[in-house]
């Protein structure tokens, strides 16, 4: 970051309770970037008692995770959640559980998790590459990118 956002100004980095923050000094603007995390909706898409994890289009082959996305101006997660397993998938879903929030650290996302029953016929779109049906046991086992986070989400959907 370079610029104000709010004034387009220079903009500085600054200490402020012992975090490194963006600032801008204009005496009429003040603005800081509180690098506030960015809440995206992850389905664990539940498909023919399997669960369905898929591959985006920008990864590397072999590489699988949930479908997620960002929520839309004004949506509520649990529609946001439906509408992306909707959209990259072409399946319908209804919410199977709440599964929780996780902090992703890595991105500063706020993940909100949701179990999800799906049926159809699945039709990838163009930012899904492939889909593979795990079974719980191949899922906790599986090598995710973050394994240690993925793992987490997945322990606590197997106790909710
Ligand atoms: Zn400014």
């Amino acid at each position: 970051m370079n610029f104000c956002p709010q004034c387009g100004e220079q903009i500085s980095k600054k200490t402020i309770d012992g975090v490194d923050r963006y600032v801008c000094e204009q005496s009429q603007c003040h603005y800081i970037n509180w690098d506030n995390p960015v809440p995206v909706v992850a389905a664990i898409v539940k498909y023919n008692n399997k669960i369905l994890l898929a591959q985006n289009a920008a990864w590397p082959d072999g590489r699988y995770s949930f479908v997620s996305g960002y929520l839309e101006s004004r949506e509520q997660p649990d529609i946001a959640v439906l509408r992306e397993v909707k959209e990259e998938l072409g399946l319908d879903a209804q919410i199977d559980k709440f599964v929780g929030h996780f902090i992703f650290n890595k991105k500063n996302q706020l993940l909100i998790v949701f179990s999800v029953m799906a049926t159809g016929s699945v039709r990838l779109n163009n930012e899904l590459e492939a889909f593979k049906l795990f079974d719980e046991q191949e899922i906790l086992e599986y090598m995710f990118s973050y394994p240690e986070f993925a793992q987490s989400v997945i322990k606590k959907y197997l106790t909710v």
